[in-house]
């Protein structure tokens, strides 16, 4: 009988996956190009990119279609790569000076761009360049008829390769593509993104000893959720991942079984349970998973990637899209919140020493009307029929919100003027999200109607971490006990005026943490609409008293790692 082994990789997405091995090479898949004159390679390679471009698209229109927004993103950035002019002209440089042929051609342009785009140490960037290489193949297989990862699945298999790219994972059928393996990779790639969304389980980061020893047709078992691969695993091990996996697939249907009963704890405290979004699709996806509304939904995407702002009425059909999808469910809308990493091309930000610390958010906003007024004046008109919030980012003090009422009331005033419908009075909250509002607290829940805490933007503001810096990852924990104690001082003062709490940055989505933060006082959760109904289980498997004891034991705790033993003592369904 052939040895079984066991590999340890990264948990990129949860779930088992067992069955027999393709060891896949997208590259090799593309090799031996024929060549013609440079003339004719050029017209072969932009047909080829026409090609491919329909090919991308098409997973694009998928995705939308399904109500995958984000990961749809990951193709509309595909084909913003095939139309890059500059890998276009290097291609060209490289069929004219160097008689390589088409296939060739882009292959060595893309890989230049790639390796520079490595070498600049960055996590997020090295992510990058596995699309570039993903597009190139995608046009070396159009010049080359070579097949892609679907069509060599024949049946249900386990996928080991050095990398894969999203177009391998679209290309595949899912009853066939069971789950992967890669020997490189990393958590951001967009491959393990879409797999997350298309519940493909997947382990990344196993090393290249694994090619050595995999081989096809060999019976592989990944375990997504704990980063393991076992290469011919034997009976005992299949039969308990099996039960494993048996056990996942129930607890999956309870969750679903739960999606129409409300977010209740054992003994009746109800929490809204409301979802994050950007755009109507995911709303819609929000109400399939039992949203009572939304809780954050983000407008930068309407404001970026754009040469001019949008006007009211986009705005206002926008806003009205996402209150159809929820009929009379609140609908909390924050009002745009660029700077810091985010650019608006329609209005360049200055280039700044510190730009969290800059022109970010309300103070925006606040100092340029001409772009806060339309949106005020855009929510304010679809708050006629329906109960649209506003919410305002990254306040500091209660003299922003009053400068921020002070304008609402003139849109209403001009509104009115006009003899446009809006709403009378609409809530207006503020993000907890800078120590500062935490502190504030007192002062901001007599100016504000709610709050809402942005635990991403607060943990790197109160540990003073930047979020998006590898290297100082490590400090980087919601959970760290400073930033509970602003979350118990928001919860506290908010609660005084008889002001709800609400938390949507990615801490309101972790089941692990739901219990905790209803004890330290919070109303409300907004998460992903993926979370809705695990963060539903963990509040209905909550009591209110046991939830208060361990926010009390949390707030006294020395370190996040500490509070994090305390969770994991939580028992939960
Ligand atoms: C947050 O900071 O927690 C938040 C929800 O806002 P964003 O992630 O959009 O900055
Ligand atoms: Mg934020």
């Amino acid at each position: 009988m052939t040895e079984s082994r066991v590999f340890r990789g990264l948990a990129a997405a949860p779930g088992i996956a067992i069955g027999p091995a393709l060891v896949y090479d997208p590259v090799s898949a593309t090799a031996a190009a024929p060549t013609g004159t440079a003339t004719d390679e050029f017209a072969r390679l932009e047909a080829a990119i026409t090609q491919a471009d329909a090919t991308i698209a098409a997973h694009e229109a998928a995705l939308r279609a399904a109500g995958r927004d984000e990961e749809a993103e990951i193709f509309a950035a595909h084909r913003m790569i095939l139309a890059d002019v500059a890998l276009r002209e290097r291609a060209a440089e490289l069929l004219r000076s160097e008689g390589q042929g088409a296939a060739a051609a882009i292959a060595t342009a893309s890989e230049e761009q790639a390796r520079e785009l490595e070498s600049l140490g960055d996590d997020y960037l090295s992510a990058r360049a596995a699309d570039l290489r993903d597009v190139a193949v995608q046009v070396q297989r159009a010049l080359t008829g070579a097949r892609g990862l679907g069509e060599q699945l024949d049946g249900p298999t386990v996928v080991i390769a050095r990398d894969l790219g999203p177009s391998d994972l679209m290309s595949a059928r899912r009853e066939h593509l069971l789950g992967f393996a890669l020997t490189a990779g990393g958590l951001t790639a967009h491959s393990v993104i879409l797999a997350r969304g298309l519940g493909i389980p997947a382990v990344v980061g196993l090393g290249a000893e694994l090619l050595e020893h995999a081989a096809d047709g060999a019976t592989v078992a990944l375990d997504g959720g704990t980063g393991s691969l076992i290469l011919n695993p034997g009976t005992a091990e299949i039969e308990r991942l099996r039960a494993a996996q048996a056990s996942g697939a129930a607890r999956e249907a309870a969750l679903r079984a739960e999606v129409g009963l409300p977010a209740v704890t054992t003994d009746g405290q109800r929490i809204l349970l409301v979802a994050n979004a950007s755009t109507p699709a995911e709303a819609s996806t929000a109400r399939a998973w039992g949203a009572e509304g939304i809780g954050l939904l983000r407008t930068e995407l309407l404001f970026l990637e754009r040469p001019d702002l949008p006007g009211e009425e986009e705005q206002l059909a926008l806003y009205r899209a996402v209150a159809a999808e929820l009929p009379g469910m609140p609908i909390t809308v924050r009002t745009l919140d660029v700077g810091g990493d985010k650019h608006l091309p329609a209005f360049p930000l200055p280039k700044e020493e510190n730009p969290f610390l800059g022109w970010r958010g309300i103070r925006i906003g606040l100092s340029q009307p001409e772009i806060l007024l339309p949106q005020l004046r855009a929510l304010l008109r679809a708050g006629a029929e329906a109960d649209i919030r506003i919410m305002l980012p990254m306040v500091s003090t209660a003299a922003e919100v009053r400068q921020a009422r002070a304008l609402l009331d003139q849109a209403r005033a001009q509104l009115a003027a006009e003899g446009l419908p809006h709403a009378a009075r609409p809530q207006l909250g503020v993000m907890i999200e800078v120590p500062a509002a935490a502190l504030n607290a007192a002062a901001l829940a007599r100016e504000a109607d709610f709050f809402s805490i942005g635990t991403n933007d607060l943990t790197q503001y109160t540990l003073a971490c930047d979020r998006g810096n590898s290297r100082v990852a490590g400090l980087y924990q919601p959970l760290d006990p400073a930033v509970l104690r602003l979350i118990a001082m928001a919860c506290e003062a908010a609660h005084r005026e008889g002001r709800h709490v609400a938390v949507c940055g990615e801490l309101g989505g972790d089941p692990q943490a739901t219990a905790l933060l209803i004890g330290l006082g919070v109303d409300e959760l907004s998460c992903a609409p993926g979370a809705l109904p695990h963060v539903r289980s963990a509040v209905r498997a909550t009591s209110t008293a046991a939830a208060r004891t361990l926010a009390a034991r949390a707030l006294v705790a020395d370190s996040a790692d500490e509070v994090q033993n305390l969770l994991a003592e939580v028992e939960r369904p």
